[in-house]
Formats: C-alpha cells, sequence, structure tokens
C-alpha cells in the first residue's frame, strides 16, 4: 500500500503541489484526475523519487520512501513507471527489453519474460525488435516490462494518449486485468474523467496544485463538489 502524505513542491516560489495526501491499495486504481497544469506529472514524479518534494512524506506499506529526512532513490523503491513517452529500448529484442530491469539467474528470468509475455499476448513477438511492432503491440511490452520486478506500485501517466480509441479501449481493460492480476496497486494520471470513470476504483479530483475532492467514481460524478467539478465532468458520454 502507497501512502503520500501532505506532499508539497514549489518551483520558482510558485507552488504547484499543494498538501496532497492519498494512498492506493494493492490490487486497486486511485486517479489523479484533472486539468493541464494542475500538478498530476509533478506529484508522480515526486513518488516516483525523480523530483524531490519540499515537505511530506511518502510510505510504502507503512516504510518511509522519503520525507524530510530519509530519500530512497528511484531504483530501491520498488515502482514501476509507465508514460506515454516511455519507449522500449529499440536496439534490444522484445524478451530484452522485459528482462532489462531483471537480475537473477538467467534461467528464472527467462521464466517471468515468458509469463509476462503469455499475460499480454506478445509471446509470438518474443524474439522481434521494438519497430517491427504496432503501437498497441508496443505498448504491451512496455506493461511486461514495467511489471517484470514485481514492483508494488505502477505509476502511469496518461499511459494510452498516443493510441487510437478502438485500440487505447482494450488495451486499458487488458492493462487493468494485467495488473489487478499482479495485485499491483495503480496511481494513474488522466486529464480526461470518462477515462478516470472507467478505469478507478478511486478518484482524486487536482484543481491548481490541490486535491479537490476524492472518493469513488460514481459519488464524485453524482455529487460533484462545486462548479468546478461540475464543469469538469459535464462533457462526459
Ligand atoms: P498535464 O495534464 O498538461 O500533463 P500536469 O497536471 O501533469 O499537466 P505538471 O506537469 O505537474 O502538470 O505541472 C504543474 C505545473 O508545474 C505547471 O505549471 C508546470 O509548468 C510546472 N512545472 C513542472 N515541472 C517544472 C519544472 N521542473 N520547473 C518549473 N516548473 C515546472
Ligand atoms: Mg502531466
Amino acid at each position: 500500500r502507497l501512502e503520500i502524505r501532505d506532499l508539497c513542491r514549489s518551483f520558482a516560489g510558485v507552488e504547484v503541489v499543494r498538501n496532497v495526501s492519498l494512498s492506493v491499495m494493492p490490487g486497486q486504481v486511485t486517479c489523479l484526475l484533472g486539468p493541464s497544469g494542475c500538478g498530476k506529472s509533478t506529484t508522480l514524479r515526486m513518488i516516483a523519487g525523480v523530483e524531490t518534494q519540499d515537505r511530506g512524506s511518502i510510505l510504502m506499506d507503512g516504510k518511509v520512501l522519503a520525507d524530510d529526512r530519509q530519500f530512497t532513490p528511484p531504483e530501491a523503491r520498488r515502482i514501476g513507471l509507465m508514460f506515454q513517452d516511455f519507449a522500449l529500448f529499440p536496439h534490444l529484442s522484445v524478451a530484452e527489453n522485459v528482462a532489462f530491469g531483471l537480475d537473477g539467474p538467467k534461467a528464472q528470468q527467462r521464466a517471468r519474460v515468458e509469463e509476462l509475455l503469455a499475460r499480454v499476448e506478445m509471446s509470438r513477438h518474443i524474439d522481434n525488435y521494438p519497430h517491427h511492432l504496432s503501437g498497441g503491440e508496443q505498448q504491451r511490452v512496455a506493461l511486461a516490462r514495467a511489471l517484470a520486478p514485481r514492483p508494488r506500485v505502477m505509476l502511469m501517466d496518461e499511459p494510452f494518449s498516443g493510441l487510437d480509441n478502438r485500440l487505447r479501449d482494450e488495451i486499458r481493460d487488458q492493462t487493468l486485468d494485467v495488473l489487478k492480476d499482479e495485485g499491483t496497486a495503480v496511481l494513474l494520471v488522466t486529464h480526461e474523467p470518462d477515462e478516470a470513470m472507467r478505469m478507478a476504483d478511486e478518484i482524486a479530483l487536482m484543481r491548481g496544485g490541490e486535491i479537490l475532492q476524492q472518493g469513488a467514481p460514481y459519488n464524485i460524478y453524482n455529487a460533484p463538489r462545486d462548479k468546478f467539478a461540475v464543469a469538469f465532468f459535464s462533457d462526459i458520454n
């Protein structure tokens, strides 16, 4: 379980993330939803450890990953990342891409690679190279790669925005199934309310660096807290 408490971050005197607190449970999807520039990616980057927070703490299963005194480097956080422009390594095969973050005996690595490629239905492409794959196929390999080292939490920043509509629905559903199977906690960033409604167990609606409202999707949808929330959800079909 990932927990963040009172996270704050300023750039050049402007506070872009202010007192953001939330938690993400294993096998559940929490969505950070909000308009462009509201601080979603900055929040994710602090959780990943590629950005430092000014104040606040980040805990995994009750253990501090980062606070005023401690800082666990990104590679030791057991956090997986999927971003839209998080490309596969072009010079590595599908199998090598998925094995990239793994260590231990080769046979064990190979077993994990095969297991994950089967899960994302990419087994037959195991020896292909990324430029031979479609966008959706690359996305599935990227998911397998991110899951390979068994992260406790997966951070996803608009990971589906590069895909066309039909493909997006398919990859979205498959990604959720695989993540739930693995028991991974998911924190998904999006600016699209319908994506949040479809995918989230819990939504945190952000505006201007703050969480404005947090709860189950239908609770927020049915009882938006103010005009901003009403307007934000109004273009859902
Ligand atoms: P989008 O939906 O467009 O991706 P976002 O919610 O992810 O937006 P952030 O990327 O977190 O927004 O940015 C929040 C604010 O912080 C923006 O105004 C941005 O310009 C600013 N910002 C982010 N990173 C930096 C940085 N390294 N230096 C200065 N300002 C930054
Ligand atoms: Mg962003």
